[in-house]
């Protein structure tokens, strides 16, 4: 299994979760990995974890100043970027009355700011590079629909694949393939901060939410971040050379466009 060797990937948010398991799952391919994250101490245990095919990053999506730095750091230490997964996101719940600018304006400038800024910081070094690399973002089922507490969060993940289709139209007359992947619900650290959410707002006992949501997925179970590596690895390799501007729903069946 190393349809990735070679290759070097940027993943930002990997230090835990779902980029993490990307990490792993990459190393496993052959790539190197750059294990992106503001929260550097656990992006360093991380890397430790995966060995010398990794390393730590510190990267906060929303600044401009270390979006260049950890892409040089990643560039000193492997040569070159081939594939760029924007991972990292935050979630945040409330009614539409209590939505707070700051709530809003913190997610929307992680989960989209950070996904643009680093497609067009990571776009620039490829063309420079003249490197035909592949972008992948980082949706959810959030993005395709409404949901009555989630509004700001699924507001930044429609908008994450907008900015996925426009993006992919532009960069790939560079050779530059972008597309999404849109999970479901996925078991993790996240869902400790979601399930405190709908805690709060719709009075659940810990753990019910995410029980609820699990047992209404049609495949019967939440997602696992193993679930979601097999798309991830796929849109970085030789055979999806073709696809370009799409976002793939890998959700159990929760959603069938
Ligand atoms: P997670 O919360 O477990 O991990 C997110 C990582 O992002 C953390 O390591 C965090 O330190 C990092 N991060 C936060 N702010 C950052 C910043 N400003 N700069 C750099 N890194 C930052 O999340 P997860 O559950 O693994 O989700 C990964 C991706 O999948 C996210 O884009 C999320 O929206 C998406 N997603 C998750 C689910 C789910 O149910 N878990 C469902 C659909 C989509």
């Amino acid at each position: 299994m190393t349809r990735l060797a070679g290759k070097t990937a940027l993943i930002t948010g990997a230090a835990r979760g779902i980029g993490r398991a990307f990490a792993e799952t990459y190393i496993r391919e052959g790539a190197r990995v750059a294990i992106a994250d503001i929260d550097i101490d656990r992006a360093r245990a991380t890397a430790e974890d995966l060995g010398t095919a990794a390393i730590a990053v510190k990267l906060d999506v929303t600044r401009q100043d270390s979006i260049d730095a950890g892409i040089a750091e990643t560039v000193a230490a492997f040569g070159q970027i081939d594939i760029l997964i924007n991972n990292a996101a935050i979630f945040t719940a409330a009614p539409i009355v209590e939505i707070t600018r700051a709530d809003y304006a913190r997610c929307f400038e992680i989960n989209v700011s950070g996904t643009l800024f680093m497609m067009q910081a990571v776009a620039q070094h490829m063309i420079e590079q003249g490197v035909r690399g592949r972008i992948i973002n980082m949706a959810s089922q959030a993005g395709r629909r409404g949901e009555p507490l989630v509004a700001v969060y699924c507001a930044t993940k429609a908008a994450v694949i907008s900015l996925t289709q426009s993006a992919a139209l532009n960069l790939i007359q560079h050779g530059i393939n972008v597309n999404a992947i849109a999970p479901g619900v996925v078991d993790g650290e996240h869902w400790d901060g979601v399930d405190a959410f709908f805690a709060k707002y719709e009075g659940k006992a810990p753990g019910q939410k995410k029980r609820e949501v699990g047992a209404a997925v049609p495949y019967g179970r939440m997602g696992r971040a193993e679930d979601l590596t097999g798309m991830a690895v796929f849109l970085a390799s030789a055979e999806a050379e073709y696809i370009v501007a799409q976002c793939y729903n890998v959700d159990g069946g929760q959603w069938m466009n």
